[in-house]
């Protein structure tokens, strides 16, 4: 009770305490650009510039960015407006042949086969974390702001190579961390939504509709180009960032790390 008291009382000159609400647009690349786009015009009335765009590099191998292509120059007029650009796997395709059965059913039932992070080795997630980096780095002329692996998978080799890489920040479904110094920056759910069948698109939007609520200093919001197939999943979506909204500050993930 006694802590509460000091808390109430000196939360007027610490802003960090306050709730926050971290909000990402998912699988940005060319294939997707009309799609986040429209993602990009939802957010932007309930959190400003506060965005999160997670970057594929090239997208199962047939959607890569280019250097000095028109969508090069998009990602660079978003780094300059403010958004964080996140490394988002490099190909976001897991070819991966799992031998254990369970491996398998995770991989292809869970993720479809999108969880790239999740079997590779410490060199090759490595070496797709550095040369992912550089590129969206020679395209924004500025550091990335963190890793988030596709699918929120992450195997042993990957976690090694992110502490490898020295990354400052990454993600998975319950908590922020950092790999560089092991530092846990926030625990709390992502709110997201799937639609690959009905009973998931349900599932997702009961889940959202319980989880926008959750009495938690942090909250954090994910939406997919593949959301914008089904308007109810984009009602959802608008709903749970103007509730969240109301009563959190939109906040950056670079924030968390300070
Ligand atoms: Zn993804």
């Amino acid at each position: 009770m006694q802590r509460l008291a000091k808390e109430t009382r000196t939360s007027h000159i610490q802003p960090m305490v306050s709730p926050r609400l971290l909000a990402s647009i998912h699988d940005v690349g060319p294939r997707f650009e009309s799609e986040v786009d429209r993602l990009i015009d939802l957010f932007r009335p309930h959190v400003g510039d506060r965005i999160a765009l997670l970057v594929i590099p090239n997208r199962w191998d047939e959607s890569p960015i280019l250097p000095g292509s028109p969508f090069a120059t998009r990602l660079r007029e978003w780094a300059d407006l403010g958004f964080e650009i996140f490394l988002h796997g490099f190909l976001h395709q897991d070819a991966t042949s799992y031998d254990r059965p369970a491996d398998r059913l995770r991989a292809q039932w869970m993720t479809a086969s999108e969880g790239e992070f999740l079997g590779l080795s410490r060199a090759e997630a490595r070496r797709r974390i550095e040369h992912g980096r550089s590129l969206i780095q020679s395209i924004t002329g500025q550091p990335i702001t963190g890793f988030i692996a596709p699918a929120w998978l992450y195997g042993p080799g990957a976690l090694d190579a992110l502490g490898d890489c020295e990354i400052p920040i990454a993600e998975d479904h319950w908590r922020v961390w950092s790999p560089a110094s092991g530092a846990v920056l926030s625990r709390s759910p992502v709110i997201t939504w799937a639609s690959r069948s009905g009973t998931r698109l349900r599932a997702s939007l009961a889940a959202a509709a319980i989880l926008r609520h959750a009495p938690m200093r942090d909250l954090r919001v994910g939406a997919h180009p593949q959301d914008c197939s089904s308007p109810r999943l984009l009602q959802s979506i608008d709903k749970t960032l103007a509730v969240t909204a109301r009563s959190r500050r939109a906040a950056a993930y670079a924030e968390l790390v300070g």
